[in-house]
């Protein structure tokens, strides 16, 4: 392992701990990545004694003004060198209540601390004291579950996640990411312990839904948290949206299968975690608004208005950022089928003009969306959207390239309306500013102000108004 610690925090540590009389080891998901060759930049470093004392005089050498958090409650402390974050802790021993994930904490060998890591692949340690510097210590065989891609507790996996129960997430998330299997007495112990997952925060539960949503595969996450019980209660909204129904020989796809499928295709398009969350939301109302309407078949009759008006519900609920992240994802959702009805009728101007109004900046995210939204099972249907979506692609740069219609402000503004024809805010208002707006979007008049002066007059005058003297020029 000696060749994996090169960098020069390493001799240091060592050389401190050394001086320190402590033995020192780094620890956990840095030791994890080595071996999956993975980068990452977080060091935790465990030893037997003093982790504030051992961080102080680390600082110290790497120079007298080097800044160390301290976290006196936890026994802690970290330190910034060279674009690597390094926490030192003691080791130590725990012990668990049943109504909090809060361990009582006491000194331990380092056996005591590898014992209370959530997974063997987390348990690992490598001795970075002189005499020993780079020996691995495992004594949970961590390696071998390495190389066989293994999820499982170092010790009774029904005791590990009642103890803590978010470790149930993080056995699902670290599954999905690294796409290793979770070991079958672990996944029993997840479903029998589900319940326990009460008493961890939303917003813990939420880091690590996040973590799934941003893997290469995140429907390997999601139907692990259904097969688990978890689902369940941690997204009631998702769960519902689970199985098919047929009546007359009709049936209609399983939603929860088909959005899965639509977040994993729009992986590849985008990073954006708020563009996957719209891809997981998409359908989100469909259970709300299904009907089978005889001889027609199964509807879901505005689905995408009723799931944009769930989002800020569920977005509170589940501790989600209620800000312009949660506005992006309802406009995703609302606006989600346009270019698919765009692209099964015929392609207008001015209804590509409207959705490009709508649709602003968020345009791309949108047609990404809906690009991954077609999943059909009909090829010869897949192959006739793709090539008519390509054809709204086109069209949308081209309108965009000749009227600028993205976030466009209408040209002539309430005010001015107001002013002219000495109106009080009134419906009249209301109605001259769409006009003018609807006969540009229509490309009845171009998006310029003195066409669009021109119409008001005119539309002004069909509602029996006339501009005051003074501005009738
Ligand atoms: P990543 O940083 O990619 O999320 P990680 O394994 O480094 O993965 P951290 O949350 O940074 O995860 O935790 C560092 C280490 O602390 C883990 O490798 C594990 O040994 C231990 N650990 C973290 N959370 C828990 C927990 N809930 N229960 C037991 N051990 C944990
Ligand atoms: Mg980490």
């Amino acid at each position: 392992m000696k060749k994996h610690l090169k960098h020069q925090i390493f001799s240091i540590i060592s050389e401190e701990a050394d001086k320190l009389g402590q033995d020192c080891y780094v620890i956990g998901g840095f030791v994890r990545d080595i071996i999956l060759k993975r980068n990452s930049k977080d060091i935790d470093v465990v030893t037997l004694g003093s982790g504030i004392d051992l961080a102080k005089t680390v600082a110290n050498h790497i120079g007298p003004k080097t800044p160390v958090s301290i976290f006196k409650n936890f026994g802690t402390a970290m330190l910034k060198y060279k674009g690597l974050e390094i926490e030192f802790v003691g080791a130590r021993k725990e012990s668990y209540e049943k109504n909090s994930r809060k361990p009582h904490v006491e000194d331990g060998t380092l056996e005591d601390d590898q014992k209370r890591r959530d997974f063997t692949i987390n348990a690992l340690a490598i001795c970075l004291n002189n005499k020993r510097f780079g020996e691995m210590v495992d004594p949970f065989d961590g390696v071998t579950d390495l190389k066989k891609r293994i999820i499982r507790t170092p010790l009774d996996p029904v005791i590990t996640f009642s103890d803590d129960p978010l470790r149930m997430m993080r056995a699902i998330r670290f599954s999905t990411q690294l796409n290793f299997i979770i070991e079958e007495k672990t996944l029993a112990a997840i479903s029998s312990n589900k319940d326990r997952i009460k008493i961890v925060s939303k917003e813990r539960i939420m880091d690590e839904l996040n973590k799934i949503i941003l893997s290469d595969k995140p429907s390997k996450g999601f139907k692990l948290l259904d097969k688990t019980g978890l689902l369940e209660i941690i997204f009631p909204e998702l769960f519902a949206m689970k199985g098919r129904e047929e009546i007359d020989g009709i049936g209609h796809k399983d939603n929860f299968l088909h959005t899965l499928e639509v977040l994993d295709r729009i992986v590849p398009n985008t990073d954006n975690l708020w563009l996957r969350w719209s891809a997981l939301l998409h359908d989100i109302a469909k259970p709300k608004t299904k009907r089978f309407v005889p001889k027609q078949g199964w509807t879901f009759h505005a689905h995408n208005f009723v799931g944009a008006k769930m989002i800020p519900g569920l977005f509170r609920q589940m501790k989600l950022p209620l800000n312009e992240k949660m506005k992006y994802v309802q406009k995703m959702v609302s606006l989600h089928m346009r270019p698919i009805v765009l692209s099964e009728e015929e392609v207008t101007d001015s209804a590509v003009r409207r959705l490009l109004f709508e649709a602003g900046d968020d345009i791309d995210d949108l047609m990404t969306l809906c690009e991954a939204d077609i999943t059909s099972k009909n090829t010869d249907k897949v192959k006739r959207y793709m090539k008519n979506f390509q054809l709204v692609r086109e069209k949308l740069k081209d309108l965009e390239e000749r009227d600028h219609i993205r976030n466009f402000q209408p040209p002539v503004t309430g005010e001015e309306i107001m002013e002219v024809f000495g109106l009080s805010p009134s419906r009249e208002v209301g109605i001259l500013k769409s006009a003018i707006k609807d006969a540009i979007l229509d490309g009845e008049i171009r998006n310029d102000y003195d066409e669009a002066f021109a119409f008001l007059k005119k539309k002004a005058a069909e509602l029996g108004l006339k501009p005051l003297s003074n501005q009738s020029e």
